[in-house]
């Protein structure tokens, strides 16, 4: 029987979308270009050890994946609410008072930020949490910095902690990205945990994946061209369909579709390494407060995540925000440089086990981004079009996005 939907790209968009014609009985085919299901969602194994294609944390909070995902059997493994700054020769422990009540007192009193600043977080945080999550996009938009000077906080709080740390989320540090899509990061994080899977972040996708059909999804399928009811794969074969569902990058689909599909992205390279001992020995973020240095954020997944190292190894990920123009060896060595400060001399002793340098890691937010309504996902008659640029740069935005578009193609087939 022929396919009556054709979905080009099986990352977390395109699964969703899958999933939710599955549940209406609709016959689909995911053609994807990867030797694997996940786009941006992929590990690596490397000598035994995990690498996700570029560090990344899951958020229990995210409502689509509450609803799509089942967490026990990806065997989530938390952060510990909070962070470590590195600021001034010395690392401070930032704690989320509300979490961790006993801690979070001495964060009050640590130099990132001052007693005031810690306030606003409790106001920020009563005032994200109040109404609905889509009310998160209806606020009045303007970029992350001047929400966060708006809000009152000391360039001190913002250079040491909100510039490393939603940096690292946005993967820009400028915080030129929508004061909307920080609002839901913020609310995101205090209503849930950052995890990461005991087995990789792929485990999401592969997840997801695994309750569709057998044969649902066709790998190494490079789609080169996409028509009302047609695609054209780069083997020269034409696949027909009643409609097609673009489920792809912001970038590709602006190749495949032309028009007026944001394609600004945000990259980021990550570099990991090996070592016999932990420099952390908690789940805990580390942030780069001090301002100079390659590294942004830095973690040790297998603290908390065990298997995402061999033995009695551990992995340790370092991300360095944008496309670094270094060669590997230089930035390697740039890397260590930065980090045998804060650790010593064991740093040197690190093995290097690899260097992801990803492009398209999100797409560029600056406002005005984002929105409610969303994006339309109707691109013309018999083509949709879904992928976190419909929504917001996110797991959640990308599982929002792929179902919406299943809902709208599934009321017009009605
Ligand atoms: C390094 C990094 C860090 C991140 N950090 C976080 C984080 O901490 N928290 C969070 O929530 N989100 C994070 N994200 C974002 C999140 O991973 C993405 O928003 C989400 O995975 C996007 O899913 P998608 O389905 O929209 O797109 P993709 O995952 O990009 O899927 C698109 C798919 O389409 C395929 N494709 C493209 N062109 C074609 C073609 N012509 N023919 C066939 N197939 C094609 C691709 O191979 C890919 O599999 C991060 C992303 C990266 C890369």
């Amino acid at each position: 029987m022929d396919d009556e939907v054709l979905i080009v790209g099986a990352g977390l968009a395109g699964l969703c979308c899958g999933i939710r014609l599955q549940q209406a009985n609709v016959r689909f085919r995911i053609l994807e270009a990867a030797d694997g299901v996940g786009g941006r969602i992929r590990t690596d194994t490397v000598e035994g050890f995990q690498l996700d294609r570029g560090f990344q944390v899951f958020l229990t909070a995210y409502p689509e994946a509450q609803k799509l995902l089942d967490y026990n059997a990806l065997d989530l493994r938390c952060f510990e609410p909070g962070a470590l700054v590195r600021f001034g020769g010395a690392f401070h422990r930032l704690t989320d008072p509300w979490r961790r009540p006993v801690q979070g007192l001495a964060s009050v009193f640590s130099p990132i930020g001052t007693f005031t600043d810690k306030v606003r977080v409790g106001l920020l945080r009563s005032r994200v949490l109040r109404g609905t999550l889509e009310d998160r996009f209806r606020g009045q938009e303007t970029t992350t910095l001047r929400a966060l000077q708006t809000s009152g906080f000391s360039s001190s709080m913002i250079d040491r902690f909100f510039r490393p740390f939603l940096g690292g989320i946005f993967l820009e540090s400028e915080l030129q990205t929508s004061s909307r899509m920080f609002e839901f990061v913020f609310r995101m994080f205090s209503t849930g945990d950052a995890a990461l899977p005991g087995q990789g972040m792929e485990a999401i996708p592969r997840q997801l994946a695994s309750g569709l059909p057998t044969d649902s999804v066709q790998l190494n399928a490079h789609v080169v061209r996409v028509d009302a009811q047609s695609v054209q794969l780069a083997s020269g074969e034409t696949l027909r369909a009643r409609a097609v569902v673009v489920a792809v990058e912001g970038a590709a689909a602006a190749k495949l579709l032309g028009g007026a599909i944001p394609d600004a992205a945000q990259g980021v390279t990550c570099l990991y390494f090996s070592a016999d001992r932990s420099p952390v020995d908690e789940p805990l973020l580390v942030l780069n407060g001090e301002g100079h240095g390659p590294v942004n954020n830095l973690c040790v997944p297998s603290i908390g995540a065990p298997l995402y190292a061999p033995g009695k190894q551990h992995l340790i990920s370092a991300s360095v925000l944008g496309i670094h123009p270094a060669d590997d060896a230089s930035l390697q060595a740039a890397v260590r440089q930065q980090l045998a400060g804060w650790y010593g001399p064991e740093v040197n002793r690190w093995r290097h086990l690899r260097t992801y340098r990803i492009p398209y890691a999100l797409p560029r937010q600056s406002p005005p981004a984002l929105s409610v309504p969303e994006r339309a996902v109707r691109w013309q008659p018999g083509v949709y079009i879904c992928g976190d640029h419909r929504d917001n740069a996110s797991i959640q935005g990308a599982m929002v996005s792929g179902r919406r578009a299943a809902e709208a193609l599934l009321e017009d087939f009605a």
